[in-house]
């Protein structure tokens, strides 16, 4: 392992991030080879996906993804189990909540939109039914990923689901940037000179941290945003982009003390 493998994948502050990861890919597999069987691809025709991508509208809407509540709660219950062992107090709260009748569809629907309410949600609730929908999205964007419009889109939000991205990564060759969706795991390509927030072109400048060069944040001089930016020069992404999210807070800190922001999807 690198000097700079050390700095920050080996940082102690990230060790139970990094193990609740594990635990969570163990899950997901079975989660998403049964989603997989179970879920049709999205009911997209090519012309109207072209018609949308080239109007700047995402082509899909997460407010019509077919929900299967029982396969999504009992996974979202083994997600609460493995959160129980660091936050018990809430994580039992949020399992009596969602016993009672009703009230997991309920979380469901304000999670994909259908209704509202989920910004006042806790955010352990909002973190746990974001990562029960994720891999439904995941699912319904990789059936649709090779449509040639898709590398057309020059907006800075998803072009599938419309999500804000969480990343930026650069080509270890080319050096071209790609933003990557949070939400559906999409990766569009897009300009390295214009700012993914506010679309002005020559505002965007960076900066890296403790000599740590597989990161940048990128920051707009115009719009005040930010951008977490990963090189893979220094190794490929292999991971959820929400794991190197979490797994490199101390950026978005030190983004924020800047005063910049970042906007979530
Ligand atoms: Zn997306
Ligand atoms: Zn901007």
């Amino acid at each position: 392992m690198s000097q700079m493998d050390c700095d920050l994948a080996e940082n102690e502050a990230y060790v139970d991030i990094r193990a609740f990861f594990d635990q969570i890919a163990i899950l997901r597999e079975p989660y998403m080879r049964a989603l997989r069987s179970i879920l049709a691809p999205p009911a997209i025709s090519q012309d109207l996906a072209a018609i949308k991508l080239e109007n700047g509208f995402p082509i899909f809407d997460r407010r019509e993804l077919k929900a299967h509540p029982a396969l999504l709660k009992a996974y979202f219950l083994d997600l609460l189990t493995m959160v129980e062992a660091q936050k018990p107090h809430e994580a039992r709260a949020i399992r009596y909540r969602v016993t009672q009748e009703g009230c997991f569809e309920e979380l469901l629907a304000q999670a994909l939109g259908q209704a509202p309410g989920m910004a006042a949600q806790p955010e352990i609730m909002r973190f746990l039914l974001q990562e029960t929908i994720h891999p439904l999205l995941e699912i319904q964007a990789a059936g649709v990923h090779n449509l040639p419009e898709l590398k057309r889109w020059t907006w800075g939000y998803c072009p599938f689901c419309g999500d804000a991205p969480l990343l930026g990564l650069l080509d270890a060759e080319t050096r071209a940037k790609h933003l990557v969706c949070g939400a559906c795991a999409t990766r569009w390509p897009f300009s390295r000179h214009r700012c993914w927030d506010c679309g002005t072109t020559g505002n965007i400048a960076y900066f890296t941290v403790q000599g740590d060069q597989r990161f940048r944040v990128e920051t707009c001089a115009a719009c005040k945003s930010y951008l977490k930016v990963m090189d893979q020069g220094y190794g490929a992404l292999d991971k959820p982009a929400m794991q190197v999210h979490l797994t490199t807070l101390h950026l978005d800190m030190l983004a924020q003390d800047k005063g910049f922001a970042r906007r979530a999807g």
